[in-house]
């Protein structure tokens, strides 16, 4: 049994209070590893670690802090191996996805935000012949990084990687669903040269750990990626104290394929976009809208193929997905199939749970699931499901197909599909979204900003957007006449 352990002050540490908790393989539905039941003790003494680390992190010559977060991302990959089989492990997803995708990712988010730093700027606006003005960022202090499951070291370091850039040191708190490689990524810190205190973790409860991070005076910042009820719980302990809040939240994301799209290329991705990571990424497109010209036929090429997937050990490659990350997550994933046909749904294929024999019989495996016949109003169609389970709907006008993209609360990510460049920009144009993807989907370039509108959140990462939330500005006037 793996015994995890809090990272604090450059050292692995127990939770003050000494709970555990049970962490769960999830293709075996059993207990493999503890992980702490930190509680808000912990939290202080990572606070405490990382603000008196904070001046010397923060005055560090550039070049020296970029070398060290350069060095870490090259730890992460000669661990590649190890940090993928952890991954696979710990959250269920297919081994090759974690080494082709999450670990890679992890990486170059290091990477990225380390030569990133060496070329931020600020402004300065001169505004006449006497009078100038000029900003300065500065790293702020304590960052509260807070993180969720289905892509754990890859949106964990998403944030603590342009925190730590930017000159702050950092608390950061992994799912307590998914805790095993922010666990091990303590270790590579310390190899690649990290002052002790710069970067703590610590791990359990969202209610317990994550809250306290939340209410400590000491960390006035606070990057959050989860849920839309967690987030709005955290704006509401937050607001009173000011803190800084970055909150990337849920997604109900429309895949929109019009009839002249290029229909290899639209199913290939569609069944990418609708099931990678069991469709638990929060850029799934799980309401594909259909133009009705070509609905039928795209719907039973995209249902054939579906039914094809091969779900099962997710060590084993010829597996296409996994399992689902816990057995509360999988009841809600069935519980929202179940709504959907009393909502009147017709079930195309999935619907049901996969049972495996031997040491997988208790796994969380469901099979992809789509559903045709709902009205984009039911809550199948307003909720998210973060599961294998897409709706497929027909429309007939552009107009109507903007209409029902724009029609839930959440505004995350869009896909379109079209050959007609003006339609294209016209519909993205119109999209109530943070991301549009056309004729592609999850093509990431970190310099881009992320993040969604609507219920999906407030603030965007990546590129200058995470460097600018991870530094307080200051603009300084001089007149010299
Ligand atoms: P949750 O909101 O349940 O949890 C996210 C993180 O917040 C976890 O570390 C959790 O800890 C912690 N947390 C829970 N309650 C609190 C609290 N009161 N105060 C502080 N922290 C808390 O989300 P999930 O982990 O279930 O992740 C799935 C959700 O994340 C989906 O809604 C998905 O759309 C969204 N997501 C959004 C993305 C985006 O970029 N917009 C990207 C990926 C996912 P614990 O696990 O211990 O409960």
């Amino acid at each position: 049994m793996i015994k995890i352990q809090n990272f604090i002050n450059g050292r692995y540490m127990d939770p003050v209070g000494g709970e555990h908790l049970d962490n769960y393989e999830p293709a075996k539905g059993r207990v493999y590893s503890t992980i702490p039941r930190s509680g808000a003790e912990d939290v202080k003494l990572a606070a405490d670690a990382a603000k008196a680390a904070f001046p010397e992190w923060s005055s560090m010559r550039l070049e020296k802090r970029s070398k060290i977060l350069y060095r870490l991302s090259e730890l992460i990959d000669q661990n590649l191996d190890r940090l993928a089989e952890a991954e696979s492990r710990d959250n269920g997803k297919p081994l090759w996805l974690a080494k082709e995708v999450d670990i890679p990712r992890a990486r170059d988010n290091f990477r990225f935000f380390a030569t990133a730093i060496q070329h931020f700027a600020s402004e300065s606006h001169r505004t006449s012949d006497t009078i100038i003005n000029y900003t300065t960022r500065k790293p702020i202090g304590v960052a509260g990084c807070i993180s969720p499951w289905n892509l754990p070291l890859y949106l964990f370091s998403w944030k603590v990687a342009p925190a730590l850039a930017a000159g702050n040191t950092v608390v950061a708190k992994p799912s307590e669903v998914t805790p095993m490689t922010a666990y091990l990524l303590g270790e590579l810190c310390n190899e690649a040269g990290m002052p002790a205190g710069v970067f703590n973790i610590v791990h359990g409860l969202g209610a317990e750990v994550g809250n306290a991070m939340v209410e400590h005076p000491d960390i006035p910042m606070i990057s959050f990626t989860g849920g839309t009820v967690t987030g709005a719980t955290i704006a509401r302990t937050a607001a009173p104290m000011f803190k800084k809040l970055s909150l990337e939240l849920g997604g109900k994301n429309p895949n929109i394929i019009f009839d002249d799209c290029d229909f290899d290329k639209a199913i290939a991705t569609s069944l990418n976009s609708s099931f990678a990571n069991q469709g638990q990424i929060c850029l799934c497109g799980s309401r594909m809208y259909i133009q009705r010209g070509i609905y039928e036929r795209f719907r039973d090429e995209f249902v054939r193929r579906v039914s094809e997937f091969k779900v099962g050990d997710p060590m084993d490659e010829n597996n296409r997905m996994g399992a689902l990350v816990s057995q509360p997550h999988f009841e809600k994933v069935k519980s929202y199939i179940q709504l959907a046909q009393e909502e009147g749904g017709r079930i195309l294929t999935g619907g049901e749970e996969v049972k495996l024999s031997g040491e997988f019989a208790n796994g969380w495996f469901l099979r992809p699931t789509v559903i045709e016949g709902l009205h984009e109003q039911c809550r199948t169609n307003q909720e998210e499901i973060f599961g294998p389970v897409v709706t497929l709907q027909p429309f007939d006008t552009e107009e109507e197909a903007i209409a029902l993209a724009n029609s839930t609360t959440y505004g995350l990510a869009a896909t379109v599909w079209t050959e007609n460049v003006r339609r294209a920009h016209r519909v993205a144009d119109q999209l109530k979204s943070g991301i549009v993807w056309v004729n592609c989907w999850l093509v990431r370039d970190l310099r881009t900003p992320f993040g969604g509108v609507k219920s999906s959140g407030v603030g965007r990462e990546g590129g200058w957007e995470a460097l600018r939330f991870f530094t307080e500005p200051k603009n300084i006037c001089i007149k010299f006449d």
